[in-house]
């Protein structure tokens, strides 16, 4: 006789004890379909729609501009740490708003008084040497020149101006071109840089032949109606970080978290109210948080989204510390499970360190999840890499760490006025992942194949077999654990997870 085996997902995290991902698994379900027939699309706030429910925690070793855009461009989207002042985050947002594929939207402009010694300075620190030369060196300056390579690669003399030694005979595009008019121009004028000016001859951007060489399509971008990236950022509770908001809207954000560890705060509802009133289009991510009765408070108080998780982070000590939190899964559960009723979408934010824990938190009731160990070690999160034991690593800190929170961090542990600073989370360093382009497409593959392996084809459909009890579960012991994880080998090999 058939019957539903394992248990229902209330049945599991409703019954007192705290379960994370790793104490329980997914059993599978029946697949009548093709992993490709799989769709990501997601909700992120009651407003916005993603192609896929990746997103990026702000922290100042995750996401600063270059993440966010990457995260975008891949269908997912990022959000801007605050730990710098306020003018240094509208400009990270900006740069995401202006992010054209295929466009250096700021490019390194000199002056023809500069010399070639400024450029070998250049290459030395940047790496490239390609640079427009304008009238006052700066970007919307009339363009009168450009240098490359090949005008200084023998030139002996380097205190030489660049006015002797740049091309005046410019290859140039109007502002307004496409990508694929700059490519033809490209080609037929065998250049390695186009500069793009205004009526004026004044330069605007540039693009370089290497990045049209490599340059990919985004089917998927996450976009405004503008066309432009869609960008998140974060801001305290503060009264302060009120001026941030209104510098960071004027430069286009689309959503704001309200970043505070325990959201459920009326600093919190203050600020969402705030928001509202003041943006109303503005989308807000508030938390974070881990009951149902903090949800209900954010909800009633307007929240768009919330974002769960207290001390499951990877660099997290506040469990430790202040012996409260939640152990994420339940948390992800019982958020999930009161916000659905509002249409307000849950972020699982700490603890994701592999492809099974999205799955997981997906099959919980959220509808994204947020990283950051996961995403520290990519090229495109903030600092550089250096070898510790032959292996090549990037430094990434919780925003509750000493040294965070010395830069500014605090103000999400409402321990900035506070003298005597007790840290919440540690500073460490985590391995190269390469870079976001083939990272994040290696995380949706593996998501499609989790959703197609219980049986369902979108995350919505998900969430409906998680209430309608459909989708099973199963908690694991120690041992069950150990067995599912790699084991009794003398050694092996794991690329990524
Ligand atoms: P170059 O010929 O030495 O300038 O170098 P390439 O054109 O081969 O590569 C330059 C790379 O640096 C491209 O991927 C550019 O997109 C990137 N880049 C980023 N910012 C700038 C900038 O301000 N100027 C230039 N020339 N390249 C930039
Ligand atoms: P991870 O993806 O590395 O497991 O966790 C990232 C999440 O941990 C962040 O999105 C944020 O919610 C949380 N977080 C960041 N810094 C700290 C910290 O110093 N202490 C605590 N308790 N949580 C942190």
């Amino acid at each position: 006789m058939f019957h539903l085996d394992g248990l229902a997902g209330d049945t599991i995290f409703s019954k007192g004890h705290g379960y994370t991902y790793d104490d329980f698994i997914l059993l599978p379900g029946h697949i009548d379909f093709d992993v490709n027939e799989t769709e990501l699309e997601t909700k992120l706030t009651r407003q916005i729609t993603l192609k896929n429910p990746l997103t990026s925690s702000p922290m100042d070793t995750v996401t600063e501009s270059k993440m966010a855009i990457t995260m975008a461009l891949l269908g997912g989207i990022g959000f801007i740490h605050y730990n710098n002042t306020l003018e240094e985050q509208a400009e990270q947002v900006r740069q995401v708003k202006r992010f054209k594929n295929g466009f250096i939207a700021e490019p390194i402009v000199l002056s023809p008084q500069h010399r070639i010694k400024d450029i070998d300075e250049i290459k030395r620190t940047l790496g490239y040497s390609g640079i427009p030369i304008t009238e006052d060196g700066s970007l919307g300056s009339k363009l009168i020149g450009i240098v490359t390579s090949r005008d200084i690669d023998f030139v002996q003399d380097r205190e030489k101006l660049l006015s002797e030694v740049m091309t005046t005979d410019l290859v140039v595009a109007n502002e307004g071109v496409s990508l694929e008019e700059a490519n033809k121009l490209l080609r037929s004028s065998k250049k390695g840089k186009l500069p793009i000016v205004d009526k004026n001859f004044r330069l605007v951007s540039l693009i370089s032949r290497t990045d049209l060489l490599k340059n990919r399509d985004f089917p998927f971008a996450s976009k405004d109606n503008d066309k432009r990236l869609l960008v998140g950022a974060a801001v305290s509770t503060r009264e302060a970080d009120r001026d941030r908001l209104d510098a960071l809207v004027k430069e286009g954000l689309n959503v704001v978290v309200i970043d505070s560890s325990q959201g459920d705060s009326v600093y919190q509802t203050e600020m969402i109210a705030h928001v509202k009133y003041h943006y109303p289009e503005l989308q807000v991510i508030a938390g974070n948080i881990v009951t149902a009765s903090q949800a209900k408070h954010l909800i009633d108080a307007g929240a768009d989204a919330l974002r769960i998780g207290m001390g499951a982070g990877s660099i997290c000590t506040t469990q430790k510390v202040m012996a409260v939190g939640r152990p994420q899964a339940t948390a992800v559960y019982q958020c999930a499970k009161y916000a659905k009723d509002f249409n307000v979408p849950v972020i699982a934010d700490g603890g994701i360190a592999n492809i099974g824990h999205i799955m997981k938190a997906l099959a919980l009731g959220s509808s994204c999840v947020m990283m950051g160990g996961m995403l520290a070690g990519t090229e495109e999160a903030p600092g550089e890499y250096f070898y510790k034991d032959g292996v090549r690593l990037k430094k990434y800190r919780g925003m509750g760490s000493t040294e965070a929170m010395n830069d500014g961090g605090a103000k999400r542990y409402f321990a900035d006025r506070e003298r005597i600073k007790v840290a919440q989370g540690v500073s460490g360093s985590v391995v190269d992942k390469g870079s976001l382009l083939s990272y994040i497409p290696y995380l949706i593959q593996g998501i499609r194949q989790g959703l197609q392996d219980i049986g369902t084809r979108t995350i919505p459909t998900v969430h409906k077999s998680l209430y309608s009890e459909e989708l099973r579960f199963e908690l694991r012991t120690h041992a069950a654990q150990a067995e599912g994880d790699v084991h009794h080998l003398y050694s092996y090999e794991m690329e990524m997870v």
